[in-house]
C-alpha cells in the first residue's frame, strides 16, 4: 500500500548514491557506443572516411561497429531509405535493446534528400524516433564527429533511476 506523499521520503544518503550512479553510467554509456551501421546508398563513403584512422571515431568509444542490432545501441541510418526497405529498418530498430539510439546521417536519411519521388521514405523519422540528425549531402566527417559528440553529451545527462519507485 503507498504511504502518502508527505511520508515519501527517500532513505538519507540514497539521492546522493543515486547521483553519483547516474553520473557513473551515464559516463560509461558515452564512451562504450556500439553503432549498427544500416548503410543504403553514397553517405557511406563518408561514413567510411569518418570510421577511417584520420577521423578516428576509436577517440570517442564510438568505433566498434556491431552487425547484430542485437549487440548495438547505436542505430546509424546511413544513405536513402526506400518504403520497401522501410520495414526491414523498423525492425532493426525493434530488435535493439534499451536504451538504444538514432543517428540520420545526411540529407536523404533526414528528409529524403532531393528525391521528391513515390520510391524514397521522406526521412526516417517517419518510422522511428530519432534522436539526431546531421545534415549534409554527404555531410563532412567534422560535421559527424560534431554530433557523435552532441549524442554523447544527451546520454551523458540522462538519468538512470535506481530505484523507480517513490518512497
Ligand atoms: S544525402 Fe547525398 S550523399 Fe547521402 S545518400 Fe543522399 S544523395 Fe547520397
Amino acid at each position: 500500500m503507498n504511504r502518502p506523499a508527505e511520508t515519501r521520503r527517500a532513505p538519507p544518503g540514497l539521492e546522493f548514491l543515486t547521483t553519483k550512479k547516474d553520473e557513473f553510467v551515464g559516463w560509461a554509456r558515452k564512451f562504450s557506443l556500439f553503432p549498427y551501421p544500416f548503410v543504403t546508398a553514397c553517405c557511406a563513403m563518408e561514413f567510411m572516411s569518418v570510421s577511417s584512422t584520420l577521423y578516428d571515431t576509436d577517440r570517442f568509444g564510438a568505433a566498434l561497429p556491431r552487425f547484430s542490432p542485437r549487440q548495438s545501441d547505436l542505430l546509424m541510418v546511413v544513405g536513402t531509405i526506400t518504403h520497401k526497405q522501410a520495414p526491414v529498418l523498423r525492425r532493426v530498430y525493434e530488435q535493439m535493446c534499451e536504451p538504444k539510439w538514432v543517428i540520420a546521417f545526411g540529407a536523404c536519411a533526414t528528409s529524403g534528400g532531393f528525391y521528391q519521388n513515390y520510391a524514397a521514405l521522406a526521412g526516417i523519422d517517419k518510422i522511428i524516433p530519432v534522436d539526431l540528425y546531421i545534415p549534409g549531402c554527404p555531410p563532412r566527417p567534422e560535421t559527424v564527429i560534431d554530433g557523435i559528440m552532441k549524442l554523447q553529451d544527451r546520454i551523458a545527462a540522462d538519468r538512470h533511476p535506481i530505484v523507480t519507485e517513490t518512497f
